[in-house]
């Protein structure tokens, strides 16, 4: 896999370059602004303490206070924390909320942690964490592997370390805790909403066609449900780390849901045959959600694909060397920074609510969510067509021209 943050890097840089971007502003921008990293002694639950190393990196606050997701993974590295809290800077500039970019994370397999011993890493994620974040600072809220029950327990946390209640200091909370609504499916409902504009921009027709989806976690599942409820799509293939699966008739979601739940992954749902990943990737359909991880779009691949529209709900999917080979084939790729920025746009209103003390009913959240991709997606169009480059570098334009504003207004160079 290529280095994550030498390749945000090189993203920057080219847009910076066809922004004739000041040498000082491409400077602040190449490098996080800040990083804090920490080791967090954690009690197992056979007696033994684990060290865990932890992350939070604030990448740029020019706009406003950080703002990013935690992942907890085995996989996990400083470069691809850093190239994440890049993405949010940009990500929160092209959606234009006032906020800055940030991601945290902690190297960890929460898939063979007991409950208990997860709330105890979240704590004391916090713990340590804690003193450089803030409403008004750095607000994290979930990602990869990292759930609403987990910001539940860091809000409490934060809230021992505070001696009150500071629910804006976190977002991806439940519910009942000082979440929003809407927020929980936030990131598939932008995407789809996305998915539509750029259906409209090609002239496709959405109601019957098909879509394939890598990856069903929170964003791969709702998209699967969303699909279909908002835009009457097929949905022919999903996948998750256990395997795939495949009906060209459609998969039909509650029954998939319930399977799922049952037993903990889609592979061996009954109504479909099995399908690897690889293969799902290459499926000939309308749309292509990649909703898992990084780099699965490569250039051994890419030129295999075949989907009209690659719409990234996961951060990161396709790399470079994939990004010029779908480009020149007329996929209509709709760049991560739009797609799943969804789920950051609800947690800006979640943040928004909190502030308040006053919670909107959730077709309000889904009004306001619609407008924003809206706007944001045309902003995207519109810079593709006017420097005549592919989607996610005009994305990068948008963004990075606000950011640069912000921190020339700053006084910063
Ligand atoms: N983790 C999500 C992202 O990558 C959401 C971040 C947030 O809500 O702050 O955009």
């Amino acid at each position: 896999m290529p280095d994550p943050f030498k390749t945000a890097q090189n993203k920057l840089d080219e847009a910076s370059a066809i922004l004739r971007l000041d040498p000082v502003a491409h400077e602040l921008l190449r490098w996080p602004m800040r990083e804090l990293h920490v080791a967090l002694p954690v009690r197992m639950d056979n007696g033994n303490t684990h060290v865990f190393r932890g992350f939070r990196v604030q990448h740029n606050d020019a706009r406003g206070p950080n703002k990013g997701g935690i992942r907890f993974h085995p996989d996990e590295t400083i470069d691809t924390i850093r190239a994440l809290a890049a993405g949010m800077t940009w990500k929160t500039a092209l959606l234009d909320i006032p906020l800055g970019g940030g991601k945290g994370g902690v190297i960890c397999n929460p898939k063979t942690m007991s409950e208990g011993e997860l709330e105890r890493l979240s704590r004391a994620w916090i713990r340590q964490i804690g003193r450089i974040l803030g409403p008004d600072k750095d607000i994290p809220a979930p990602d990869v592997y990292t759930t609403p029950q987990i910001m539940a327990w860091m809000a409490d946390e934060y809230a021992f370390m505070k001696g009150n209640n500071e629910f804006g200091v976190i977002t991806g909370k439940p519910l009942a805790l000082g979440g929003s609504a809407g927020r929980s499916d936030a990131t598939a409902r932008g995407g789809i909403y996305c998915v539509r504009e750029a259906a409209d921009a090609l002239g496709l027709k959405l109601a019957g066609a098909s879509a394939a989806i890598q990856g069903y976690g929170n964003a791969g599942a709702n998209a699967h449900r969303l699909a279909v409820k908002l835009s009457e799509m097929k949905v022919v293939a999903v996948s998750d780390t256990k395997g795939g699966i495949y009906n060209p008739g459609g998969l039909d979601y509650e029954a998939l849901r319930k399977h799922k739940e049952k037993t903990g992954s889609v592979s061996g749902f009954a109504e479909a045959s099995a399908i690897s990943n690889e293969k799902l990737l290459e499926l000939d359909v309308a749309v292509l959600f990649p909703a898992a991880l990084e780099a699965v779009i490569t250039e051994t691949n890419a030129s295999n694909i075949r989907a009209k529209i690659v719409a990234e709900l996961a951060n990161g999917p396709t790399t470079p060397a994939a990004d010029a080979i779908l480009y020149n084939k007329g996929i209509h790729i709709i760049p991560d920074l739009l797609c799943n920025a969804g789920g950051v746009t609800v947690s800006y209103f979640e943040m928004v609510q909190n502030a308040s003390g006053y919670y909107w009913e959730e077709d309000e959240v889904h009004t306001r969510l619609e407008k924003k991709m809206k706007t944001a997606f045309k902003s995207v169009h519109k810079t593709a067509q006017q420097y005549k480059v592919h989607n996610r570098l005009a994305a990068y334009i948008v963004a990075i021209g606000r950011v640069a504003e912000a921190m020339k207004l700053r006084g910063w160079y």
